[in-house]
C-alpha cells in the first residue's frame, strides 16, 4: 500500500545527482496519481518498487510538511527531464521517447536533436487505446530493445505508463553479475530451431548464397565470407557473416578470421556459436556481429577477474569470478599470440562423444590496439527447462549473447516470469562446473 506517512521520496533536486549508476526506474508522483494508487494496487506497486520516486506536485510537498514535518522540494518531471538529458548529452548516448503520436514525436525529435547534439534520439508511437494487446506490447518492447537506449522516456499518461514500464523492466543480478533480459519474439526462429541432423538435412540452408532472398546483398570479406544484415536482430545493428561455401560450423581453422573481422569491424563485437551452442545453422560456417557495448560483459569483465592464468608473449589469459558462468578472457596486442592462446584453450577442453570440437561460445572485440576474446566453454546445448512441461517450461537456448549478459526470451510469458534464480540454473546447466573449469585451467597452465 502506498502511504504518504511511509513512502520514500527524493527530497531535493541535488539528490538526482546522487542516484546510483546503472539501470533505474524513476517515477513521479502528484496528488492525482497518489489518489489513483489508493484504488489501483498494481499502480501502487509500480510506484513503490521503482528505484526513485519524485514529488512532482505542490500538494505532495505540503502533505509531507503537515504529516511528517519534513521539508521537501518539488521536483517537476521537467526538472528530471532536463537533468537526465543534460547528463546524457555530456557523455553522449541514445534516448528513446515511447508514447504520443507521430506528429508530436517528430517535433520532439527535431527539438531534442538541436538542443542535445550528442544524443541520438529514437521514438515509437504506440496505438492510442485503453488496453494494449499482447502484440502491441511486443512491438513496443522490440522497438525499445532494438535501440537499447541509455534513457527511455515513457509518456502514455498515468497510471498506464508507470505500470507498463514496471512490468516490462527486466535486469537480473546473478551472484553480482548483471544480466539483461530481452523479450524478442522474432528470435523464436533461432531459439526454437531444430538442429538435429534430420531436420537440418530436410531444410534449405538459409546461409547458402543461392538461397538468400534477392534483396539480401552482402559485402565480401576476406575472399570467402560475406557480411549480411541479420533479418532477426537482437542488436540495434546485427550482422551475420557466413562462409561462402556450405561447410560445417567449426572454429579451429577460423579463429584467426574472427580476429581479423574484429579488427576490421571496430564498431562491432564478433561472436561464434558452436554447432550445439546456439548456432541455428550448424551445417554452414558463420560468425555474427553486434554493435559494441551492448553486452554487459564487454564493459564489466575487468571488475570480475578472479585471476590471471598466464602471460603469453604479448598476450595474457584471465579467468573470471562469475560462476555459474565459466569465462576465460584473452587480452592480446598480437594476433598470433591471441590465436596461439586460443589453440591452447581449445586443446585443453574435452570433446563430447559424437562431437568434432569442444562445445563453446566465443566473443571477440578489438579496441585500443588490442583484442579481447571471451571464451565460454560449454557443458550442454539446452537447459532442462527448454523441454520441461507446463509451468517449468522456459524457452531459453543460450548462445554467445546470453552468456555475454543479454538473455533472450522469445516468449512473453517467459520474459515476465524469468528470475535471477532461473538464469543461474540455466547457466549452471549449460556452462562448465567449478570443478571442470578448475581442471581446464590446470591443463592450460601445463600447456603454456
Ligand atoms: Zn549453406
Amino acid at each position: 500500500m502506498l502511504k504518504l506517512r511511509t513512502v520514500s521520496l527524493l527530497g531535493c533536486r541535488s539528490e538526482l545527482d546522487a542516484l546510483p549508476k546503472g539501470k533505474l526506474l524513476i517515477n513521479t508522483i502528484n496528488a492525482h496519481s497518489y489518489n489513483t494508487a489508493q484504488r489501483d494496487t498494481a499502480f501502487a506497486e509500480a510506484l513503490l518498487k521503482g528505484d526513485a520516486l519524485i514529488p512532482d506536485g505542490a500538494s505532495i510537498v505540503l502533505a509531507f510538511k503537515f504529516l511528517r514535518h519534513k521539508k521537501i522540494e518539488r521536483i517537476a518531471g521537467w526538472d528530471l527531464f532536463l537533468h537526465e538529458m543534460n547528463k546524457l548529452n555530456r557523455k553522449g548516448g541514445t534516448c528513446f521517447f515511447l508514447g504520443s503520436n507521430d506528429d508530436t514525436l517528430r517535433k520532439i525529435k527535431v527539438k531534442a536533436v538541436r538542443l542535445y547534439p550528442n544524443i541520438q534520439v529514437e521514438t515509437y508511437s504506440p496505438p492510442y487505446k485503453a488496453e494494449f494487446s499482447e502484440k502491441d506490447n511486443q512491438q513496443m518492447i522490440e522497438a525499445v530493445n532494438r535501440v537499447n537506449p541509455d534513457l527511455l522516456w515513457v509518456g502514455m499518461t498515468a497510471p498506464k505508463q508507470e505500470k507498463w514500464a514496471y512490468t516490462h523492466l527486466k535486469e537480473l543480478n546473478v551472484n553480482g553479475i548483471p544480466y539483461k533480459v530481452q523479450f524478442n519474439p522474432a528470435r523464436i526462429v533461432s531459439s526454437g530451431a531444430k538442429v538435429d541432423a534430420k531436420s537440418i538435412q530436410e531444410r534449405k540452408c538459409f546461409l547458402c548464397p543461392a538461397n538468400l532472398p534477392p534483396v539480401q546483398k552482402g559485402i565480401p570479406f576476406g575472399g570467402h565470407y560475406h557480411i549480411l544484415v541479420n533479418p532477426f536482430p537482437i542488436f540495434p545493428r546485427h550482422l551475420t557473416i557466413p562462409e561462402l561455401a556450405h561447410t560445417p560450423q567449426r572454429i579451429a581453422s577460423r579463429f584467426t578470421d574472427m580476429l581479423e573481422l574484429a579488427e576490421a569491424l571496430t564498431d562491432y563485437t564478433i561472436f561464434y556459436n558452436g554447432p550445439k551452442c546456439g548456432a541455428s545453422a550448424p551445417d554452414h560456417a558463420h560468425f555474427q556481429a553486434g554493435n559494441k557495448g551492448f553486452m554487459p560483459i564487454e564493459k564489466d569483465w575487468r571488475g570480475q577477474t578472479a585471476g590471471k592464468i598466464a602471460d603469453y608473449r604479448k598476450a595474457a589469459l584471465w579467468y573470471l569470478d562469475d560462476a555459474p558462468r565459466a569465462t576465460l578472457v584473452i587480452e592480446s596486442t598480437s594476433k598470433e599470440d591471441a590465436a596461439d592462446l586460443f589453440d591452447i584453450i581449445y586443446r585443453s577442453l574435452d570433446v563430447k562423444p559424437e562431437e568434432d570440437e569442444p562445445m563453446m561460445n566465443v566473443l571477440v572485440l578489438y579496441e585500443a590496439d588490442r583484442w579481447v576474446v571471451f571464451v565460454f566453454p560449454r557443458e550442454k546445448h539446452r537447459p532442462a527447462c527448454y523441454t520441461a512441461e507446463g509451468e517449468a517450461n522456459l524457452l531459453s537456448s543460450p548462445a554467445s549473447v546470453d552468456l555475454g549478459g543479454v538473455f533472450i526470451t522469445p516468449v512473453e510469458k517467459d520474459f515476465l516470469k524469468i528470475t535471477a534464480e532461473d538464469v543461474a540454473q540455466i547457466l549452471s546447466e549449460v556452462c562448465l562446473s567449478a570443478t571442470d573449469f578448475h581442471k581446464v585451467r590446470q591443463r592450460i597452465r601445463e600447456k603454456i
